[in-house]
């Protein structure tokens, strides 16, 4: 499936809830916030269809978000169902990892073998302030759990945050220690806090030159925008998640749909196409498949042209 900038989209990040256990301060806009009522968010049976017509469009990657997706009742069921559907080439989970190692059994029974884990710093009090009371100990848990179980790979995903955790020693340290790619991400403008913690990219690499020649390499499965180095001494790779200072928007692949059926043709979008209104309406397949191509067609060249350009409503809600 290519949008009118003959972008091939072969790729849909899932919110399936947007319910969190965690609080991070640079989720979400400023004002207190509220869940969608239970009887607002697809079931899964709503998920597993559009998901299967996703793959009839030709989405072959899929990745679970949220909110929190372990959050979500039976999520491990949920999973092993998608995965039988035939057609899926690259599936993973997006979390924060508190519940993980709980979970890490029944994911990977259900088939789930990638995973990305947010974690943005190695420190338990500053962990608990970035993230409205965490538990560092239970992420590093299912970290472990998650490696000895066999996951691979294994991705850490860590927000940039100038002021918190611009030493970066702690995760080249962890990089070394275990088998996992870091990921380091711009912060991007959700609310007016994140202005003063913003980090960009370039200066984040400048950091890193102290550990020896940095040297590009290629993406682990999954890629996606991050652009990958090696260091000495790290098991894996270091990645950068620049959407600012990067231009990876002629690469987008990507539709996002949200908790309540929102599906938006960018992260930047504040314009969505409602697909619960009629899937609850018992429209046809084709008249989904329909306004999946319409929402396409609304493709912005880049983030500029989405709407707010470089702000984002709720992370909480689009699923990052
Ligand atoms: N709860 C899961 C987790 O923490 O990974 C999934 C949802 S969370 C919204 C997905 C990703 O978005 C996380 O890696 C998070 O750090 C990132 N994120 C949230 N707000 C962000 C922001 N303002 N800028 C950059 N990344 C952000």
């Amino acid at each position: 499936m290519q949008d009118k900038y003959k972008r091939e989209i072969n790729y849909m990040r899932i919110s399936v809830t947007d319910r969190c256990n965690l609080n991070c301060f640079y989720c979400q806009p400023l004002k207190k916030a509220f869940f969608l009522p239970r009887s607002e968010i697809l079931t899964y049976e709503e998920f597993l269809r559009l998901v299967q017509i996703a793959i009839d469009l030709g989405i072959k990657k899929f990745r679970l978000t949220g909110g929190e997706p372990l959050v979500r009742k039976n999520l491990p069921f949920f999973i092993k169902k998608v995965l039988s559907l035939e057609g899926i080439e690259d599936f993973s989970l997006t979390t924060n990892g508190i519940l993980l190692g709980e979970f890490i059994d029944e994911l990977w029974e259900a088939g789930l073998r990638r995973i990305n884990i947010s974690l943005d710093s190695l420190d338990e009090k500053k962990y608990a302030e970035i993230t409205g009371g965490g538990n560092l100990k239970k992420v590093l848990n299912s970290l472990e759990k998650a490696i000895e179980k066999g996951f691979d790979p294994v991705k850490i995903n860590v927000v940039l945050l100038k002021g918190i955790n611009e030493d970066l020693s702690p995760f080249i340290e962890l990089a070394r220690n275990y088998p996992v790619y870091i990921r380091f991400i711009e912060l991007m403008n959700t609310n007016s806090k994140n202005k003063k913690h913003f980090l960009s990219c370039e200066d984040a690499r400048l950091r890193l030159s102290v550990y020896g020649e940095i040297i590009e390499v290629n993406s682990p499965q999954g890629g996606g925008p991050a652009k990958y180095y090696k260091l000495p001494g790290i098991k894996k790779s270091i990645g950068f998640i620049c959407p600012y200072s990067d231009h990876f928007c002629p690469t987008c692949n990507r539709l996002r749909i949200s908790a309540d059926g929102k599906l938006r043709p960018c992260l930047f979008s504040d314009w969505y196409m409602d697909l619960k209104t009629p899937l609850r309406q018992g429209v046809s397949d084709e008249k989904i498949k329909q306004l999946i191509l319409a929402c396409l067609k609304k493709k912005p060249l880049n983030r500029k042209k989405a709407g707010r350009g470089n702000k984002i409503i709720n992370m909480r809600e689009v699923g990052g």
